[in-house]
């Protein structure tokens, strides 16, 4: 069993197909562990994506993660990490695999409608960015 964190981005939310999304997720058998609707400010924006400082899309990602609200999550199953990354398609749509959530709904490899934890250490620090122990069942 593991667990990823998921968001749900700005674009995806606008575009109403947050349903859509999470039933993807269940018919690949990941669960639901937590979720919430936020609205990030720019600084929050910018601390989740600390990793990313020094890329120069760096300032355009955090305008756009905190253009409007999003749907985090936290995902579990067994390989959560890999299958939610499989079920999400490449970064670039352009790339994407047919039947990938990035395929059918991404706009650009910025606008790319869902974020997914990249391994156990970023998991980790990202679960812990907006969820607590108590919050997550
Ligand atoms: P991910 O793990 O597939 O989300 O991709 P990365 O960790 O490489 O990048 C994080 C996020 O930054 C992506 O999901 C995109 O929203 C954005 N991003 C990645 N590459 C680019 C790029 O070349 N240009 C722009 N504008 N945004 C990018």
């Amino acid at each position: 069993m593991e667990r990823t964190l998921s968001i749900i981005k700005p674009d995806g939310v606008k575009k109403n197909v947050v349903g859509d999304i999470i039933g993807r997720f269940e018919k690949n058998g990941l669960r639901v562990a937590a979720m919430k609707k936020i609205w990030l400010s720019k600084e929050e924006a910018k601390g989740f994506y600390i990793v990313h400082k020094e890329r120069p899309f760096y300032d355009s990602l955090t305008d756009f993660m905190s253009e409007g609200p999003i749907v985090v999550m936290v995902l579990e199953g067994e390989n959560a990490i890999a299958k939610n990354r499989e079920i999400m398609g490449a970064t670039n749509p352009a790339n994407a695999l047919p039947g990938t959530i990035r395929k059918d709904h991404a706009e650009n490899v910025e606008r790319n409608t869902v974020h997914g934890s990249d391994s156990p250490e970023s998991a980790c620090f990202e679960i812990s960015y907006f969820f607590s122990m108590l919050e997550i069942l």
